[in-house]
């Protein structure tokens, strides 16, 4: 307590510190409260979340505001709606014997008209996030016109988040004669240039080591074909198992697309867009916040909000339309003195945006590999058997044990821990055991590897173009004749790409490894007595010619998949003549 008193603070301050139980200043609050307590100065202030930086700014200025006065006198920025509350909390534990002083939080998704009543019956001190605050300002609700403290707190997250303009729009409504307090955890350049540019001659304080912002981020970028990053994607979440990620999108579109698609494929993931109501975007970020989400699918401006600490990977699926947004959305991982990475998922024609990049944040990428699908069962592999070492042991199973022995018993360990482990790992290896190379290489000059090379059968992203005599007449969209496809064939819904329905006949691509599956499947293979004829096709566009090489056709393969199981009649075997039809939904 004493030495709370040697630093200056007066009684009312003394005896809400007593009452909180502050001991000794920390080191923050000793390097800063006098010196503001004495002086009117700048002051810039490297301390990161938990020194105790809130009373070290908190403390001198609700010693120095004039509460008898109900002009608004002091304004504090922070960039999320959970520090602006967490601010205004403990101001007004600092300030709970000082008469009259009224310290309202001013931030979004909350009710604009009755923040602007608290505003009306006198807010000395306003706490705010630089969103509303704007908005409040242009809307004629506030007035800081007057103001003699400023505090930036967080300001390399508010550049971080992109609110560079809103806060110079805020300063500039400031008056020149005030004394403004910036705090960071970081220095990166823009919080320097903020410094250099609104303050005077700062007081400079730091608390531990100098941190230039910087190291705490790795940069990865991973080339592929356009058509594959979502794959690509997967991969990506699938080969770091506990990813905690926001994946950045451009569109509203693509982000609502993309994330419906995870869900749809087992993924535990979100969106976050500007077409959601604030209600759903509220419970998307409660649910991501509590880690229910591991991959929240964000656009640029609705990400702004986001606050999460602890988020392991920013994946950028395409990269943004102004590339200085590219610093925005890597700093959203690394914060609070953890590391992060950045990944970006390019195509071979963007790559010299990376270059760009690389200039703005004077960091180097690193070019990576997507993992091969062997080696995503690898990596599940071994952090299936570590979640299994760290499990904690839930003692209700004590009572099934004998139970469980007896339904055990006979197996040894050995057995008992491959049963174990494939309970879980069968299903992905089932997938990835057979996945392709998703890796364009980066210095091939060709664009898009989605683009088909007219050469041969085999297009230069190594997909194989097929004709099938069956179309919309046959009552087929592109969604059926996949599904038909799939079920037939036995291949995996990604295997099977740009199907293209036309109105008596469609096109379809799969990967070249499935070329010989394809034309075995379908060799005389009938339907309802009706030949059902694939070939594959020379036409990159699926609207030309068919191939007239019927050489190409293989003889069967006696002992391959199961797909020769399949309940769809495969007719054609005239040597036998022994053939079960069946009729499908739609198909004449
Ligand atoms: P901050 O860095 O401002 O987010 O503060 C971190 C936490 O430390 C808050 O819960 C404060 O209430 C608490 N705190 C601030 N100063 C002190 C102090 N001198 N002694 C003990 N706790 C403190």
């Amino acid at each position: 307590m004493t030495k709370f008193k040697a630093l200056g603070l007066n009684k009312a301050l003394l005896d809400a510190v007593a009452d909180l139980g502050f001991e000794t200043p920390s080191e923050v609050q000793e390097k800063t409260i006098p010196k503001l307590l004495q002086e009117e100065t700048d002051l810039v202030a490297l301390a990161q979340t938990g020194t105790g930086k809130t009373a070290a700014f908190g403390f001198p200025l609700i010693q120095k505001i004039e509460s008898e006065s109900r002009t608004t006198q002091g304004l504090i920025l922070s960039p999320t709606r959970e520090l602006c509350l967490q601010i205004t909390n403990e101001l007004q534990q600092y300030a709970k014997y000082v008469k009259g002083l009224n310290i309202v939080a001013i931030y979004g998704g909350a009710s604009i008209v009755e923040q602007s009543k608290q505003i009306k019956r006198g807010a000395q001190i306003i706490v705010a996030t630089p969103g509303r605050m704007k908005d409040m300002i242009g809307r004629g609700m506030i007035n800081i016109t007057k103001i003699d403290y400023c505090i930036l707190d967080e300001a390399d997250e508010m550049l971080n988040m992109g609110f560079y303009e809103d806060i110079k729009d805020i300063l500039s409504n400031t008056p020149k004669e005030k004394s403004t307090w910036l705090f960071s955890a970081t220095m990166p350049k823009e919080v320097s240039t903020i410094a250099k540019k609104f303050m005077h001659n700062p007081y400079e304080v730091t608390v531990g080591a100098k941190n230039a912002g910087v190291d705490t981020v790795q940069h990865e970028y991973y080339v592929v074909g356009g058509r594959d990053r979502y794959e690509a994607l997967k991969r990506l979440a699938d080969a770091n198992p506990g990813i905690f990620s926001v994946v950045f999108c451009r569109t509203k579109r693509d982000t609502q697309r993309v994330a419906e698609k995870l869900i749809g494929d087992g993924y535990n993931a979100g969106a976050l867009h500007g077409d959601l109501s604030q209600n759903q975007r509220d419970l998307v970020m409660n649910s991501f916040r509590k880690k229910q989400i591991q991959m929240l699918v964000a656009t640029d401006v609705a990400a702004r909000g986001i606050d999460v600490d602890d988020i392991s990977h920013v994946i950028n699926y395409q990269l943004p339309d102004e590339i200085e947004t590219y610093t925005h959305r890597s700093g959203r991982t690394g914060r609070a003195g953890k590391s992060g990475i950045s990944m970006v998922i390019i195509t071979r024609s963007e790559l010299r945006k990376i270059k760009t990049i690389e200039n703005i944040i004077k960091q180097k990428f690193e070019a990576k590999k997507i993992p091969t699908g062997i080696e995503i069962c690898e990596i599940q592999l071994y952090h299936l058997a570590s979640k299994i070492r760290n499990t904690e042991i839930n003692e209700a199973v004590d009572n099934y044990l004998p139970a469980i022995h007896d339904v055990l018993e006979g197996l040894d360990r050995e057995e008992l821990i491959k049963k174990i482990i494939s309970v879980e790992f069968t299903r992905f290896y089932a997938y990835y055991s057979r996945v392709k190379d998703l890796n364009t290489s980066a210095s091939s000059d060709r664009g898009d590897s989605s683009r088909p090379s007219r050469k041969g059968d085999v297009a230069s992203n190594g997909s194989v173009r097929y004709f099938i005599n069956v179309g919309e007449k046959d009552g087929y969209d592109w969604m059926s004749l996949k599904d038909f496809l799939r079920d037939t064939v036995n291949i995996g819904k990604d295997d099977l790409f740009r199907v293209d329905v036309k109105d008596s006949f469609s096109f379809f691509n799969t990967e070249a490894e499935f070329k010989d599956r394809i034309l075995n499947t379908f060799q005389d293979f009938k339907v309802d007595g009706r030949f059902v004829n694939v070939e594959i096709s020379k036409s990159p566009e699926g609207g030309g010619r068919r191939s007239k090489d019927k050489g190409r056709r293989r003889t069967k393969d006696k002992g391959k998949g199961n797909f020769k199981e399949r309940s769809f009649s495969k007719s054609g075997s005239k040597r036998t003549g022994k053939r079960r039809s069946k009729k499908r939904d739609g198909f004449y």
